[in-house]
């Protein structure tokens, strides 16, 4: 086993080896631009391309190939999906429903469409990270012209009651827009079954390369138009401009080819890999609290909470050896903890303290056996130098 271990898989994964082996090609040889079509430089390009498509349709079922729009990412798939229906439907509604718990690329578009005359309802979610449907019902007015909630939480991990949020947004003619990037890959997707109008893609949470996603775009029952982002050559039917990455795009329709063979297997291994990781901390450790749902969430996710602990302090004793992430938005100067965990009603002090694991593909069971064994001492060093923590330990101790 080698130091140090990746267990921020929600982050972003590690590219297949499989996935740029089919890729390398591409960088060499088959170097054409695809929209070249007189020669064979450009033929072959494009050839691969229409693969990759169909691939990553077939991953989430969607009824033709045609309906998947290459972008950057599913930073750039929820800014084209967000504004390109807002300026379409302008004037059927300016009324946008998406969630507290979005990820940022979500939510800051719907910031941003607010200043342009749109209004925006921020459905709160429960204890589990999960929206109310019955809210989201008396949420729809005249005016509402999309529905935006995740497929999969980035943080917690949460799966939404997806198929219920489509009927709901079919009973009204609303179009329901789905950020997938976290569950693409991981669990089963039908835009069919699921009545998605439009999903977010991203290769890179799904062992793809990065700087590569895609937009789900429904052609039929209902149609969807968008407004362009980028205006060009008017590639990706008009809708995303711009000479394709074909690497990046051969690489990912690979990438969605292994995971719709290699997912339920898989899902299964990680999963027990999770609960391996979960009770192997619980069961050394008092004052552990799991955040998001214990059932309705990602196999490789688990995000936990240690009381009586700081979290830099914590986090610093851990990521040297365990690559995770913390539920504070460190990257900025401020410590302002994570605001999906505060939907949640984590208290400040425990969202402080949260850690999310991150499990994956290339997670073994050595590493997640390593992760507890580290995990437990620090938090264990820590809570022994904390006054308050001996004081509550006594305290209940006196109890008994
Ligand atoms: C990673 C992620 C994104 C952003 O995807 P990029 O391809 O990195 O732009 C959007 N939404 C969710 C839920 C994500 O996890």
């Amino acid at each position: 086993m080698k130091l140090p271990i990746y267990m921020d898989n929600q982050s972003t994964t590690p590219i297949d080896p499989r996935v740029l082996e089919a890729m390398e090609p591409f960088y060499r040889r088959i170097f054409g631009n695809a929209a070249s079509r007189n020669h064979s430089f450009g033929e072959e390009a494009l050839d691969a391309v229409e693969i990759a498509r169909a691939q990553i349709a077939s991953l989430i079922n969607a009824s033709e190939s045609e309906e998947i729009i290459f972008t950057s990412g599913a930073t750039e798939s929820n800014n084209l999906a967000l504004k390109g229906i807002a300026e379409m439907y302008r004037e059927k509604g300016n009324h946008i429903i998406t969630t507290q718990i979005e990820h940022k690329s979500v939510l800051d578009t719907c910031k941003f469409l607010e200043t342009v005359g749109f209004q925006v309802t921020y459905l709160p979610v429960g204890r589990e990270g999960l929206i109310h449907l019955d809210m989201l019902r008396r949420s729809v007015t005249n005016k509402t012209i999309l529905i935006s909630v995740m497929s999969a939480n980035n943080e917690i991990g949460t799966l939404q009651p997806v198929s219920e949020i489509g009927t709901i947004a079919k009973e009204h003619g609303i179009f329901f827009h789905s950020d997938a990037a976290q569950a693409a890959g991981k669990i089963p997707l039908d835009v069919q079954a699921m009545g998605m109008d439009l999903v977010s893609l991203s290769a890179h949470k799904m062992y793809g390369p990065k700087g590569i996603g895609a937009l789900y775009v429904r052609k039929r029952n209902p149609r969807v138009r968008l407004a362009p982002l980028i205006h060009g050559g008017g590639h990706e039917q008009g809708l995303r401009s711009g000479t394709l990455n074909v690497p990046a795009i051969v690489g990912f329709g690979t990438a969605a080819e292994i995971c719709k063979r290699e997912m339920n297997q898989e899902a299964k291994r990680i999963l027990g890999f999770r609960e391996r990781l979960k009770t192997g901390i619980t069961k050394q450790l008092d004052d552990v609290y799991l955040n998001g749902s214990p059932e309705k969430r990602l196999p490789g996710n688990l995000n936990l909470s240690f009381a009586f602990v700081e979290g830099e302090t914590l986090l610093m004793g851990i990521s040297a050896e365990v690559a995770v992430s913390s539920g504070s938005a460190c990257t900025s100067a401020n410590l302002e903890p994570s605001y999906v965990l505060k939907a949640l009603g984590v208290p400040e002090e425990l969202a402080h303290t949260s850690i999310r694991f991150g499990l994956g593909r290339f997670t073994t069971e050595e590493e997640v056996d390593y992760t507890i064994e580290r995990v437990v001492q620090v938090v264990k060093k820590l809570r022994a130098a904390s006054p308050i923590y001996k004081e509550i330990r006594q305290a209940a101790v006196a109890r008994k």
